[in-house]
């Protein structure tokens, strides 16, 4: 895998709230769980997890974060402007969350790894990653994930 990666700025659909994510993401899932559904008003959210500091430049003024329920660690921010994803805070901010549709160049994010929360879904996925499903699962798979993908980042320095 390539290690370049080209900074992107980040931005909810009508560019009100903007940011810059500096290296390639740590991680890529695409989560069905009913809370992506109603927080992308889509059928599922498939997003990039970054660390903290691979992120700057963040102009979250028109940002309304919002926690649900569950999982209880993530704060959901939405656009006050557009109403859709701005960006997301995972781990006290430790942890960005970012929608893939909020990058300009999808197409050089990772691929995505795994489906979660898959029991909820919408819709079939027509693909070979693996589906988890539930809370316990899908939570247990994350970490899992997240763990390798920082592993790879700090091993690489
Ligand atoms: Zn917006």
């Amino acid at each position: 895998m390539s290690s370049e990666f080209t900074p992107q700025e980040g931005s909810c659909s009508c560019y009100s709230n903007t940011y810059t994510v500096n290296n390639k993401p740590i991680g890529r899932f695409i989560c069905h769980c009913t809370i992506c559904q109603e927080f992308t008003s889509q059928a599922y959210n498939d997003v990039t997890v970054s660390m903290k500091s691979d992120v700057s430049n963040l102009n979250l003024i028109r940002t309304k974060f919002r926690r649900w329920k569950l999982p209880p660690n993530i704060s959901r921010g939405l656009c006050t402007r557009c109403n859709k994803p701005s960006i997301e805070m995972a781990l006290g901010g430790n942890l960005i969350l970012v929608p893939t549709t909020n990058y300009p160049d999808i197409a050089a994010l990772p691929e995505p790894t795994m489906h979660l929360y898959y029991n909820r879904r919408v819709e079939d996925m027509d693909d070979d990653l693996p589906k988890y499903n539930g809370f316990v699962q899908s939570q247990a798979m994350i970490v899992k994930a997240l763990a390798q993908g920082m592993f790879k980042r700090v091993s690489k320095r």
